[in-house]
């Protein structure tokens, strides 16, 4: 491997509809294109951090100069030849994870062209379709977000996630099972309760859902361990499973019985493999979260869910569903609840140039 070049581009991408969660709400989307040009090849990878850093500390601001400072500066300097001389340099970086995706997938989408191969293959991974589902934020009404989900689901999507916090969980939740039956739920409360929520969570187990995404702060492995021990829904760690450490310290204390695997929260796809790969060992089924990403991302993202013990329909819906256009060729698109990997090698997917330009916020080139 040699590096010659690196192109940033920093595009910005308006919602359908404002993205609330527990901890805040954004209208944009942000992401930073990252493209390697190495050996004759160019790789796409995707940064991706969210706008008001209420999901993780990070930011496009401190993304964008983690990279321009720090990474890209530090790829040229020591000249690594192989994704291993990467990654160990990545180790000396504390956090800042997206960066450290947008490169690394740039750099795992080469690797699968120089085999000529579809990434989920240089991943392990055997099939090309991929179940989606549903996720909808906060709402200020039930009304509201029963008519998003309304207006989404013929699309055929597997299940329905419902962003949760305290004084908004069984209320909705009740409203969605009235109005849609038995659709596979599940809800995300983005780390929103607290100790005294127990008995109160545990009530939500009325509901039969598929799990409960992150319903403490990421670093409280102990409240996650006694509330599982007192409900019978699956918890699933998200912010809390930040590297595999992480996932034996839930396994050993019972914290969770799900994984969400995001691949920018944790760094690229060689830290995801490796955490798919404890969460097998320990038989703890996982499924692939988004932030949610551009196309690019997003489409990273459906590769990885390809692998074994990926159990539950994946967070990447439809481009249209979060974003009024899109970056990629083809958009994704979800029909009767699969999406499909087309036919190609690396990514499979193409850039769109045209509208990377439209949408540029900036650009820098390093080599
Ligand atoms: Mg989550």
């Amino acid at each position: 491997m040699n590096i010659e070049r690196i192109t940033l581009t920093h595009v910005r991408i308006p919602l359908v509809e404002p993205f609330t969660i527990s901890n805040g709400s954004v209208r944009e989307k942000d992401g930073i294109i990252v493209r390697v040009f190495s050996d004759g090849l160019v790789g796409v990878g995707e940064a991706s951090p969210m706008a008001g850093s209420f999901y993780s500390e990070e930011t496009p601001e401190s993304t964008w100069g983690c990279l321009v400072h720090r990474i890209i500066p530090m790829l040229f300097a020591s000249k690594p030849v192989s994704l291993d001389d990467v990654n160990i340099l990545f180790h000396k970086i504390h956090g800042d994870t997206f960066a450290k995706a947008g490169i690394e997938t740039a750099l795992r989408d080469i690797e699968a062209q120089k085999q000529d191969s579809p990434l989920y293959k240089l991943l392990g991974g055997k099939r090309r379709d991929v179940e989606s589902g549903l996720a909808v934020g906060i709402y200020s009404t039930v009304d509201q977000l029963v008519s998003t989900i309304e207006r989404y689901l013929p699309e055929g999507y597997k299940r329905v996630k419902i962003k949760i916090q305290p004084g908004w969980d069984a209320t909705p939740l009740r409203a969605v099972k009235k109005c849609f039956g038995n659709i596979p739920l599940m809800v995300d409360a983005n780390g929103a309760y607290s100790h005294d929520d127990l008995e109160h969570l545990c009530s939500l187990d009325e509901f039969e859902l598929m799990m409960i995404e992150q319903p403490f702060s990421k670093d409280d492995f102990d409240a996650h361990a006694q509330l599982q021990a007192m409900m019978r829904t699956p918890i699933c760690l998200d912010e809390g499973a930040c590297d595999c450490s992480a996932i034996e310290k839930a396994a050993s204390k019972k914290s969770c019985r799900i994984v969400n695997i995001k691949i920018q929260r944790v760094g690229g796809l060689t830290q995801a493999e490796a955490m798919h790969a404890v969460c097998a060992e320990k038989a703890i089924p996982v499924w692939a979260g988004t932030m949610p990403e551009l196309g690019v991302g997003a489409a990273q993202t459906l590769h990885l869910a390809t692998l074994d013990n990926f159990l539950f329909p994946t967070d990447v819906e439809s481009s249209r569903r979060w974003f009024v256009d899109d970056i990629i060729e083809p958009m994704l698109e979800v029909h009767n609840g699969v999406i499909e990997i087309p036919d190609g090698i690396g990514n499979c997917f193409q850039l769109n140039e045209r509208k990377v330009l439209q949408y540029k916020v900036r650009e820098e080139i390093f080599q």
